[in-house]
Formats: structure tokens, C-alpha cells, sequence
């Protein structure tokens, strides 16, 4: 394997190490592929290493972990990483790969490369798909896709014949927190929770990172606890509470599109500043959509756990609130806690459909503490 800094995204994959060592391997000899499809179930890392090999492309020396560029990527915050995600209940709009298309032949902000990040790939329609086709095939110089999906059954045979496949091992629960807590240096049931809320290890020692992210976890779990006694206003308000607390990490990102399009604004046109724009827009919403989708996650996490511990079964994973879980527990049956997850559940699902946020969070409090309290 050639030599990683440490501190480098790509050296954080340790959980998958082939993969890890084969993208090292092509951008030490400077041979990457212009488009990656990287294949595998939910859980096995797949964004992770798009992020990191996305670092590797960006940063002049390779990856270092260190400079300006590395800590962007990390951050989501470069200018030249383009994160897209399918912004339909149907999957990718069409508007969207236009969008992408024109941004490629758009000359790079910071760095020498642009690379993008398409999630959910097997969400591509054929409309969407047949546009991106020919850029996936001759992107310009200095281009490079990453595509993400589950398996290549499920993605057209025109864009897998496109890429380069990189399959995925599945990384069992257990794995995947030795790794954090290799990385981090935090105690391993820390890390198991980080890995349940986060999804995965490289974002898992992301959230042990941002005390901000960690502060609307904790929002959550606040919320959940004062649940069995709280009233309609009470809940009104925590799900304002929670709005806050999830858009408190977007500040540095929309202070590096402020600066990003404050220094297009002389030469870009009036039309151009404005796609700019919207793209921005679109991804302040993504990230939103991602932070919910990390509140939610605790809260799912936290009423398995309390199902758990009314079924005597063990295996909590957050032990840094064992007295909410305790308390919860105490207040509420298996039915009510296993409706509480459907509840979260539900949440989970009218946000990936773009519902409000705030008005989903107010639903979901609402039937997790009618879940609770039921007897039967
Ligand atoms: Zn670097």
C-alpha cells in the first residue's frame, strides 16, 4: 500500500483496506479512471471514499490531509467537489443533470481538478441518464465522477459500461466503531453511537469532531426525553428547537458560497451568477436534508434502545444517555416503542420527499408521544 498521511480521508478507510489501497495505488501513479462507479449495500462506506478520493484528486500533494484544499473536502466546503443527490420523489430531475453538465465545462475555482459526487446512481432515470452519457463518456481534462450505488443490477447498462466499478464489502456495526475509535482516540461505546447516528466511520469521526453536530443530537434526545409530559406548544417549539440546532453546522458553508460568489461576481454573467446561485441554494438544501437525516438517526437510535431495554435484550448504544433511555422506558411498552420507530420512520421519509422539515418534526414528535403513552 503506498504510503497515506494520516490524517488523509483516504487513510480513514479502514474498513474497506482493498478499496482503500486501489484508489491510493491509482492516484500515486496518477492513473485514475475520468468515472467510478462505487458499488455496495448501505452502511459499506461507498460516500466515505467518494469524499476521499475526491481529497486525493484535489490537493497538490496527493491527499496530505492537511492544507487548505484537504480541510475544505473534508469540511464539504470545496469549491471544485460537487455533491449531487436525487432531488425527486422519482429520482434525479432532469433540470439537475443539465445543471451538471453546464458546470462541468466551467473551469475549476480552486483547484487544478473538479470532481463529482453522484449519489443514489441506480436513481438516474433515462432521461436524466441519456444527458449525462456522452459528458460521462469525454468528460473535459481534468474531470473525474464518482458515482455511487447499490449493486449494478439496479444501474443503467449505459452508465456502468461507462465506469469504472469499484465493489464494496459489507462492514459489520462492530467494525466499523474499532475504526473510529482507532481514529479517534474516543472510548468504544462513543463510537458505537456515532456510528449508529452518522451511518458510517469516516462521517461517524466527522461527528466526533463538531461539537455542533453532537449539540443537535443531544437537541434531540432532549426533546424525546421531555416527551411523555410535554404539551402541543412544548413540542412546537423543540421542533423549532431541532430546526436550529441541524443548521447551526451549514453556517461555514454558506459563508464559503458567500466568498465563492463574491469572487465570480465581476466576470461571471448576470445569467451564470444566478445558476450559481440556485446551485448553491440547492445545496445548502442538501445539506439541510443530510443533518435532519442525522437528528432523525439519534432518535432512531435512541427508541431501539429503549425498546431494547424493555425487551431485557442489551446492546444499548447510547450509553451517554442511559437515564433517558431509562426514563422512556419507564413511561412507555414494546407496541409504543416500536410504533415510535415507525413514527421516526415516517419522518424519515416525507423529508426524502421534501416535505418541510419543521412540519415533519412537529408530526413525528406528535406520534412518538402518542406512542408512548398508549397502554394497549
Ligand atoms: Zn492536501
Amino acid at each position: 500500500m503506498p504510503d497515506l498521511a494520516p490524517a488523509s480521508l483516504l487513510a480513514q478507510l479502514d474498513t474497506q483496506p482493498r478499496v482503500r489501497d486501489f484508489l491510493a495505488r491509482a492516484v500515486t501513479s496518477g492513473r485514475t479512471s475520468h468515472a467510478y462507479l462505487f458499488l455496495g449495500a448501505p452502511g459499506s462506506g461507498k460516500l466515505d471514499a467518494a469524499w476521499a478520493l475526491a481529497q486525493a484528486l484535489v490537493c497538490e500533494h496527493g491527499g496530505c490531509g492537511s492544507c487548505e484544499a484537504c480541510v475544505r473536502v473534508a469540511r464539504h466546503t470545496h469549491p471544485d467537489v460537487h455533491y449531487y443527490a436525487p432531488e425527486s420523489v422519482t429520482g434525479y430531475l432532469i433540470g439537475q443533470t443539465r445543471d451538471l453538465i453546464e458546470d462541468v465545462s466551467l473551469a475549476p475555482i480552486r483547484a487544478k481538478t473538479k470532481v463529482y459526487i453522484i449519489d443514489q446512481a441506480d436513481r438516474l432515470r433515462a432521461d436524466s441518464a441519456n444527458a449525462l452519457l456522452k459528458t460521462l463518456e469525454e468528460p473535459p481534462a481534468g474531470v473525474t465522477f464518482i458515482l455511487l450505488g447499490t449493486s449494478a443490477e439496479t444501474i443503467l447498462p449505459t452508465i456502468v459500461s461507462r465506469c469504472q466499478c469499484v465493489p464494496f464489502r459489507m462492514v459489520a456495526p462492530a467494525d466499523a466503531a474499532r475504526a473510529v475509535a482507532q481514529a479517534t482516540g474516543a472510548t468504544e461505546p462513543r463510537c458505537r453511537m456515532a456510528v449508529a447516528v452518522a451511518g458510517s466511520p469516516v462521517r461517524a469521526i466527522a461527528f466526533l469532531k463538531s461539537a455542533e453536530r453532537q449539540e443537535a443530537r443531544r437537541t434531540m434526545l432532549r426533546s424525546l426525553d421531555a416527551l411523555p409530559h410535554a404539551d402541543e406548544l412544548d413540542i412546537l417549539r423543540a421542533a423549532k428547537e431541532l430546526i436550529m440546532a441541524v443548521k447551526a453546522p451549514l453556517a461555514e458553508v454558506k459563508s464559503t458560497q458567500e466568498a465563492v460568489l463574491s469572487q465570480n461576481a465581476d466576470y461571471l454573467s448576470r445569467g451564470a451568477l444566478k445558476q450559481l446561485e440556485d446551485r448553491q441554494k440547492r445545496e445548502l438544501n442538501a445539506r439541510e436534508r443530510s443533518g435532519m437525516m442525522e437528528v432523525l438517526a439519534s432518535a432512531r437510535s435512541l427508541m431501539r434502545d429503549v425498546l431494547l431495554t424493555l425487551e431485557d435484550a442489551g446492546g444499548i448504544v447510547n450509553e451517554d444517555a442511559h437515564e433517558t433511555v431509562g426514563r422512556l422506558a419507564a413511561a412507555t411498552t414494546v407496541p409504543g416503542a416500536v410504533r415510535a420507530i415507525r413514527a421516526v420512520t415516517a419522518a424519515e421519509r416525507t423529508i426524502a420527499r421534501n416535505i418541510t422539515p419543521q412540519l415533519a418534526l412537529e408530526v413525528m414528535l406528535l406520534d412518538i408521544r402518542k406512542a408512548l403513552l398508549c397502554r394497549s
